[in-house]
């Protein structure tokens, strides 16, 4: 869907503690049937922008690690249309900061294992999907936005 993006978080999205493989730099790698299942929700949507949330846009963009990540999404036609700008904690305002600057987005979900500031703005909570891998979905917000729900029923549906 044009206008629709995911911000992306990488570790407890698309592994979890128990995944085996490792990143070339020997850190927790990246499961393919989770990426598979992020990108048979997005076809869904027909299609949607990828924007990283996780520490691992940090990364320099020749650093083996981050070639791997851009390889293993690259596998089901997936790719890195963007990343948030903040330092660490504050992801949160890192996703209202770029939503600002890229008013283009009107739909948005965000994939984190983590509750970080998201709290802080309601919007962002209300689309925030908390995950123990991509399969295991759960809304952060008692009052979850239309598109999070979708996003959810869809997950459902193809994890
Ligand atoms: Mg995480």
């Amino acid at each position: 869907m044009k206008g629709f993006a995911v911000f992306l978080d990488v570790d407890g999205v698309l592994n979890t503690r128990t995944t085996v493989e490792r990143s070339p730099e020997g850190y927790t790698g990246i499961d393919p049937l989770r990426v598979k299942v992020l990108a048979d929700v997005l076809s869904k949507y027909q299609g949607g922008d990828i924007i990283l949330v996780s520490d691992w846009k940090n990364m320099r963009a020749e650093a083996g690690d981050y070639a791997y990540l851009v390889s293993r999404l690259g596998q089901y036609g997936l790719a890195i249309s963007g990343k948030t700008d903040d330092n660490g904690p504050d992801r949160g305002a890192g996703v209202t900061k770029y939503l600002e600057e890229h008013p283009e987005i009107k739909e948005y979900v965000i994939l984190d294992d983590n509750k970080f500031d998201y709290g802080a703005n309601k919007k962002n909570w209300d689309r925030l999907l908390l995950t123990d891998g991509i399969e295991d979905v759960s809304y952060a917000s008692k009052t979850p936005a239309v598109e999070a729900m979708l996003f959810y029923d869809f997950i459902r549906m193809v994890g």
